[in-house]
């Protein structure tokens, strides 16, 4: 057990151990990573870390356990509330030992769409605080969120000379003069402003068990009729929803985000008032939630809210679509029509690109008969590609080593071949 400083309030795990490297004078990373992990492979990382246990043991045990740590030192709780609870689980449990890149795929989903953090960051201002409360400077969470540019408090954030995801991975690295400049800030907008305190709202969330994707799924449906963008009876009116987001919400902020293309088919705005299969990131809910309810509200309330949702509906309403099955024509022409386009494109990949309806089609109405022949044409094709026709291609190896021998053998400037010359290389490549 290593002399480890008590992290900050909000302080990165990843900071805090960058600052026992300062008080314990170690020069090299990998004494640091000795005496913390005892495991010199750990890689230093700034948002979703692992090892956690490792590092809880450093601690009196009624101290810190894992998931406190988790849910206050690293940016894991931005994500949890919308992952499914089992992945949550697994993604505590990788980051209590390690995932080999695991956590940042089964999270990353959501998060690839916003715009990456490429420097650690901080507030200049801030800084001035933390050395009056604490006589030194620690890197906080708070200003290491992707989509987020400004410090509540003070104003924009400045890029410190230290990368996020640096090539040499094993270095913790603490805030100094040296590697943050400090410069005059920019002022905070008012989007901003609101942004960082929803996000806070998640950050000082309660760790709890994460909602189901039908849960999402009827939330955004109920939340789609309380603000009137229903046509019929049940039909999301998308383009009603557009334009609230709109009316909500500046293009920059969208495009800074990554989050401007909202007029598209499959785009996140659509997808997320539709059935939910893949989790959707914090700026996401945040921009949709914010744009429809015309009013205060908390995230606190909208998890409540959304755990409450019972999902018997939406499932009675598949059941009964399920028994009113397509007639037997129509399964037969459109078994058809897929088999034709997978020949023609060699592969399930190139055909469903092609009739993307048809392959929903067919997995909704004819899903045995639709899994069953594509697996087999996957397997078909494998095999074929790797037979080799061992005796055409040797009788193609004779007759142009022949030639070769035709164009050669009365060539005097070519090095001296013979078969002892030939014996001699044999010999040679045994000896070694
Ligand atoms: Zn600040």
């Amino acid at each position: 057990m290593i002399n480890l400083p008590m992290p900050y309030p909000q302080e990165l795990i990843y900071s805090t151990v960058a600052r026992y490297k300062i008080r314990a004078g170690l020069i090299s990373p990998k004494q640091l990573l000795d005496d913390v992990f005892e495991d010199r492979g750990v890689v230093a990382t700034v948002d979703l870390p692992c090892h956690l246990s490792k590092i809880a043991n450093h601690y009196p045990h009624n101290r810190f356990n894992l998931n406190y740590i988790a849910y206050q030192h690293t940016l894991f709780p931005l994500y949890a509330p919308f992952i499914p609870e089992s992945r949550r689980q697994e993604c505590l449990r990788w980051m209590a030992n390690h995932s080999q890149g695991a956590i940042h795929l089964a999270i990353g989903s959501n998060a690839s769409r916003l715009p990456s953090v490429k420097y650690i960051r901080y507030c200049p201002q801030c800084f001035n605080e933390q050395f009056k409360d604490y006589g030194e400077w620690y890197w906080s969470r708070m200003w290491q969120i992707p989509g987020i540019t400004c410090c509540s408090k003070h104003g924009s954030l400045a890029n410190s000379s230290v990368e996020y995801r640096p090539n040499s991975r094993h270095d913790f690295i603490a805030p100094t003069p040296h590697n943050c400049n400090i410069n005059p800030q920019g002022s905070v907008n008012e989007d901003d402003r609101f942004l960082i305190s929803k996000i806070s709202e998640l950050l000082s969330l309660a760790e709890q068990s994460s909602p189901t994707f039908e849960q999402w799924t009827t939330f955004y449906h109920s939340l789609a009729r309380s603000s009137n963008c229903i046509r019929g009876s049940k039909h999301i009116d998308h383009l009603c929803i557009l334009e609230k987001v709109k009316n909500r919400w500046s293009l920059e902020l969208l495009e800074t985000n990554n989050l401007h293309r909202l007029e598209s088919e499959t785009g996140w705005l659509r997808g997320i008032f539709r059935k939910h299969r893949k989790s959707f990131s914090y700026l996401e809910h945040i921009i949709a939630i914010e744009s429809l309810l015309e009013q205060d509200w908390s995230f606190e309330e909208i998890m409540v809210q959304v755990k409450s949702q019972t999902t018997t509906l939406p499932s009675k309403i598949t059941q009964a679509k399920s028994n009113v099955k397509p007639d037997s024509e129509l399964i037969e022409a459109n078994r058809n029509i897929w088999m034709g386009l997978i020949k023609e494109n060699q592969s399930i990949k190139g055909a469903r690109k092609i009739n993307q309806a048809l392959y929903a089609w067919l997995y909704r109405n004819d899903k045995t008969w639709f899994m069953n022949t594509n697996k087999n044409c996957h397997q078909r094709h494998v095999p074929k590609g790797l037979t080799v026709n061992w005796q055409r291609r040797d009788s193609e190896f004779v007759r142009s080593l022949i030639k070769i021998n035709d164009h050669t053998c009365f060539d005097l400037t070519l090095p001296r071949k013979s078969k002892k010359v030939v014996d001699e290389s044999n010999l040679l490549s045994l000896n070694d």
